[in-house]
């Protein structure tokens, strides 16, 4: 099969019948799911990076995930649908996210929801950046996995799809040691490729419905795109998922440290696409596309040096308080992995000279109060090539 063909389908809504042949027809060019066995466990890895309810377009629709179920069972197979988190990994928060994001629906259907919160060490000495890592022991027990993730925008690496979604691999709360341990973003992002390599799903779906837009991919605002994507390469689907956004592929750093392995093409031109992509093209999704990437290409002289430093105060997205909207409640001050964020007066308050620019606080924050601030030059940017397109 040809690897860089990439699947796109109409999926107006979530109603059952719709999500059902919206699924049989994105994977049908793809070759279905005749690869499933009768008694084989398919792993599900859902993005349930916190309880949201579907409306809220943050987590994968538990309408799709319940159609994929039904699928998989009429083919002889059994069904666990998991991820992990940004939280605690136990069954007192697990069973909170998937109540409120609407999974008992997937498991009245017949999926079973994970509740092994065991941890395995892995060594892979193929990893560009993550040799040695934890990750979330339900993945070993699965013959196969599928990776069903959702289209939002994201603060750190500017889209969170296919690739992005195999973070949740990493167990909740070890994440922010991740980003510590890659504050480079192109480094954090060949990390996540790593993890890509190693888990190897079978297939890669996004949730393309109900997009998030804005201040993802937490506390964004939910954005009718109206399609279900599919492939075999996660980073294929990814550069369409990308372009259907108005990001170039190269703005994305997962997509650029996944080009550089020659996993995928650098242009949308590079896919063989089966369906009418320009059907769903985006001439206004608000991205918060971060160049922060940027700031680490060069040297380290006093010129390179001197190039970062004005880049930063032109291009970078940094964390920005929303005073009125922060209610005081230390979440982000405990994920921050630079521990730069105290609490005064009730309020978050960042020391910006040690912050490393990895969106943690942002994407955990309850009510949105932590924002990503884009310099008014990277807002002009974006706008201008919008413009000339
Ligand atoms: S997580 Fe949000 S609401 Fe809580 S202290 Fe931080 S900024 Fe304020
Ligand atoms: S303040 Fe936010 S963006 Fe900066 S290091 Fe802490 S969690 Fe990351």
């Amino acid at each position: 099969m040809n690897p860089n063909l990439v699947s796109i389908v109409p999926c107006e809504t979530y109603a059952p019948d719709v999500c059902k042949s919206a699924l049989e027809a994105v994977l049908a060019p793809l070759g279905g799911l005749d690869w499933v066995r009768p008694g084989m466990r398919i792993g599900i890895k859902a993005n349930l990076v916190s309880g949201a309810k579907p409306e809220k377009a943050v987590t994968t629709h538990p309408a799709l995930l319940t159609a994929l179920t039904k699928l998989l069972l009429a083919r002889g197979a059994s069904v666990v649908i998991g991820d992990s988190p940004g939280n605690l990994y136990n069954a007192s928060v697990l069973n909170r996210v998937y109540a409120v994001s609407g999974l008992l629906e997937a498991e009245a259907a017949g999926a079973e929801l994970n509740r092994d919160f065991s941890e395995k060490d892995a060594f892979d000495e193929h990893a560009v950046q993550a040799k040695r890592f934890t990750y979330t022991g339900w993945l070993d027990d699965c013959d196969a996995l599928i990776n069903f993730c959702k289209l939002k925008s994201h603060g750190m690496m500017s889209l969170s799809a296919a690739a992005k979604n195999l973070f949740g691999t990493i167990p909740g709360t070890m994440k922010p040691e991740y980003h510590y341990r890659f504050p480079n973003p192109n480094d954090f992002a060949d990390m996540i490729v790593d993890l890509d390599e190693h888990f190897r799903p079978v297939l890669h779906i996004c949730d393309a419905v109900t997009a998030m837009e804005g201040n993802g991919p937490t506390q964004g605002t939910p954005k009718h795109v109206g399609c279900l994507i599919a492939s075999k390469s996660p980073h294929c689907l990814d550069v369409l998922a990308a372009t259907l956004i108005g990001l170039t592929p190269k703005e994305v750093p997962t997509i650029a440290a996944a080009v550089r392995r020659g996993l995928c093409p650098d242009t949308v031109e590079g896919l063989t696409v089966s369906g009418d992509r320009n059907a769903f093209m985006q001439t206004d999704f608000e991205l918060i596309t971060n160049r922060n990437s940027l700031l680490f290409v060069g040297g380290n002289n006093v010129f390179s040096r001197l190039v970062r430093k004005g880049m930063d105060l032109c291009l970078a997205s940094k964390p920005r308080v929303k005073k009125r909207a922060c209610v005081g409640c230390g979440r982000c001050r405990d994920v921050c992995p630079a521990h730069t964020i105290a609490i005064e007066n009730k309020k978050a308050v960042i020391d910006r000279r040690k912050c490393i620019k990895c969106f943690c606080c942002q994407e955990f924050c309850p009510v949105g109060a932590m924002r990503v601030h884009r310099s008014p030059v990277a807002k002009l940017l974006t706008h201008g090539r919008r413009q000339s397109k």
